[in-house]
């Protein structure tokens, strides 16, 4: 077995570095997605140009046909450097390869080719404020009138519902069998008379949104794969949301950071990488980070040999989200009273990305389904034990 990326794809990543070197916004802030500035369709619209939004895609969806793998280093970079990737993500990332392996073929023509060239965004909408970890209690109804469909309901949390112009929505469209018999999944114009967006904002700044639908009108072209059999749509869906090395490299930039303030740092006249307790606890989370990116690096794997992830994915997203809340707590000890402050000032460390790294990663082992939900996930789909 061999641990190293090919020469084409050093080179491929030197290409990545470069073009961000170039493009990225110059006035680009420490922490884009608080600051709103993680959606920016310019910059898109120039990854778009180049032909990686939907690099790993096949050529006939008007990708690239570039590996996984390539994806896994582009993504590297682009947290690496901070990039406002947000407009496309979760398009390029889960809907775009959702409807190739669902979709029909007018939303294959109609959809992927505005994804890969940034003309369009879809945001996702699943969670409800009765339905979040347990999915098939989707309430909000989608039901049939002529050859629309009526959709009826309520979506929270939805992140980018204010910038996209689609919604993946799932929906109840049967009441009258098992839950999860009766979800299907509609592609929803954002646009259309009858939604009403809400912000929400969490406690690190970012906005995510309350959704509402009263009487939308859905044509039935918009249904994906089969009536009342969104439920697997779904599950494989998230599996593709779980996917990446984001959270990793999100993490270790502030790791880096750390580290680096260690070997730097004086307090009561020794440096803080003197203190054994600080070099044990800097150790260990450097081969977290070792382990969280071979398992980002497995599931890419995966992608590039055309398996669909499951459990693997479910294993990297819950130890990957962890570890960006070990990275931000190991940060803040380290830190002591300095840690939690933001803003510029006289006494404001690190740029204050402590406090907001600290703040944000709560939520990361929230959205896209809980550490609790993964575990379940792994023990159920990866060790086989009884539900
Ligand atoms: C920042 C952020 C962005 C988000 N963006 C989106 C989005 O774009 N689209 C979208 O649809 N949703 C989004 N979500 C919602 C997210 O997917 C849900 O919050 C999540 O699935 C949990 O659902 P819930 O909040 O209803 O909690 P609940 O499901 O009510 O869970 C509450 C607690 O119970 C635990 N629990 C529940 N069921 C089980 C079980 N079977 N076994 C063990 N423990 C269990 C959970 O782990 C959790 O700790 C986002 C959330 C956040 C925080």
């Amino acid at each position: 077995m061999r641990f190293a990326f090919t020469p084409e794809q050093e080179v491929f990543r030197q290409e990545v570095r470069a073009f961000l070197a170039r493009e990225l916004p110059k006035d680009q802030p420490e922490n884009p997605e608080a600051e709103g500035q993680w959606v920016n369709r310019a910059f898109s619209k120039k990854l778009a140009a180049r032909g990686w939004i939907g690099l790993a895609w096949p050529k006939e969806h008007g990708g690239q046909g570039l590996g996984y793998i390539e994806r896994f280093i582009y993504n590297d970079e682009m947290i690496h450097y901070r990039a406002p990737i947000g407009y496309h993500q979760s398009a390029e990332r889960q809907m775009g390869p959702s409807i190739m392996l669902n979709g029909s073929d007018y939303q294959k023509k109609h959809y992927l080719p505005g994804i890969v060239k940034a003309d369009l965004a879809i945001c996702i909408g699943y969670s409800e404020p009765n339905a979040g970890s347990d999915l098939a209690g989707v309430q909000t109804t989608a039901v049939r009138d002529g050859d629309d469909f009526l959709i009826n309901g309520e979506k929270t949390y939805t992140t980018n519902a204010h910038v996209a112009e689609y919604v993946w929505l799932a929906t109840r469209t049967n009441p009258n069998v098992a839950k999860h018999k009766g979800i299907s999944v509609f592609i929803v114009d954002l646009r259309s008379p009858g939604v009403d967006i809400q912000p929400l904002y969490t406690m690190a700044g970012t906005r995510f949104n309350i959704v509402r639908f009263n009487n939308v009108r859905v044509p039935r072209r918009e249904l994906v794969g089969e009536l009342d059999g969104g439920w697997y749509i779904v599950a494989q869906n998230l599996d593709f949301e779980r996917s990446g090395i984001e959270r990793v490299t999100g993490a270790l930039l502030l790791f880096e950071d750390v580290v680096r303030y260690a070997r730097e740092t004086r307090r009561n006249g020794r440096f803080l990488y003197d203190n054994p307790v600080v070099r044990n606890r800097i150790a260990d989370m450097s081969v977290a980070f070792a382990v969280g990116r071979q398992l980002a690096f497995r599931v890419a794997w995966m992608q590039s040999q055309g398996k669909v992830p499951n459990h693997e994915a479910s294993i990297s997203k819950g130890y990957g989200t962890e570890l960006t809340q070990r990275a931000a707590r190991l940060a803040m000890d380290i830190m002591g009273m300095y840690g939690p402050i933001q803003g510029e000032g006289r006494w404001t460390q690190l740029r204050g990305r402590v406090a907001y790294t600290f703040l944000v990663t709560v939520s990361e082992t929230i959205r896209g389904g809980t550490s609790e939900i993964q575990r379940n996930i792994i023990a159920t789909r990866g060790l086989r034990l009884p539900r």
